[in-house]
């Protein structure tokens, strides 16, 4: 039966090599690969003025709802009520269940009950959908077991915190990934430090984000591609190919599909709204 392993890699736009473009093969020959030969140049402005943001892209990208022209606008960072109501109504989560599919969100919370996550004032799109399906969302259990895995890949951010865990390697944390893959019919994973260092407009950063993903993304291929998996890779909106801004950019972003089912998700496709509904197709 198929398997589809999801990355969404938050502000990571195309545009063409730029000494301000740190998206190029030195860095990230991996992903740079997949983009020329399995992806498709789709766009993230959804048909709204002004720059492409978080909440409203994401919305899209997980409900097939243009969320930024229902807005009016393009609404950043966390999603507000309307955006919640539309999530809650329906998203990719919701439907493949629907359908009979075991979802996954590989991202772990660092907490031990689901309720400490529904009391959390600010929660991503990613949250709210996991949210309206409790069963796909991973804990510190998970990834002290290693069926999970920290959103920023080697788990530096939350021994930062103090937290008691082991660093890994971004290999090691490949392997999880496609351990907890599969074991579920789709599962997500979301990474966002691209758009943090792009916001911070220091080049040398971005650099070493785009290195350590890229190495993550190298196993995570070789390893779908291992288990006949279809893999999924695409961004809510540009950012990090231009570090000459530090606000994201209106350039397309790659939807990248390898595997079964792959040309199912990119022919023809134009925008984040087709991202769910393909993946519904392919299954
Ligand atoms: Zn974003």
């Amino acid at each position: 039966m198929l398997k589809v392993l999801y990355i969404f890699i938050d502000g990571v736009g195309l545009r063409p090599a730029a000494p301000d473009n740190p998206v190029h093969a030195g860095n990230c020959p991996a992903l740079c690969k997949l983009i020329a030969e399995h992806s498709v140049s789709i766009d993230a402005c959804l048909e709204v003025e002004g720059l492409p943001q978080s909440a409203t892209g994401q919305t899209a990208m997980f409900t097939g709802t243009n969320a930024a022209r229902q807005m009016g606008r393009h609404c950043e960072g966390f999603p507000g009520p309307t955006l919640r109501r539309i999530i809650h109504k329906t998203n990719l989560f919701i439907e493949l269940t629907r359908k009979g599919r075991r979802c996954c969100f590989a991202d772990a919370y660092m907490i031990d009950k689901i309720s400490d996550l529904e009391h959390r004032r600010f929660k991503s799109v990613t949250t709210v959908m996991a949210l309206t399906q409790p069963e796909t969302i991973l804990m510190r259990d998970d990834l002290l077991e290693n069926q999970a895995v920290s959103h920023d890949i080697t788990r530096t951010y939350l021994v930062d915190k103090g937290h008691d865990l082991p660093l890994i390697k971004p290999h090691q944390a490949a392997e999880h990934l496609i351990q907890v893959a599969r074991a579920n019919d789709f599962t997500l994973f979301e990474f966002f430090l691209t758009d943090l260092a792009g916001h911070s407009r220091n080049y040398q950063a971005a650099c070493e984000t785009l290195i350590m993903l890229d190495q993550f993304i190298e196993i995570v291929q070789a390893l779908c591609k291992a288990t006949n998996m279809l893999l999924i890779i695409t961004s809510d909106h540009g950012n990090i190919e231009d570090m000459g801004t530090k606000s994201h950019t209106r350039n397309p972003v790659p939807l990248v599909a390898a595997g079964p089912g792959a040309e199912i998700i990119t022919t023809n496709a134009s925008n984040l709204t087709q991202i769910t509904p393909r993946i519904l197709r392919v299954f």
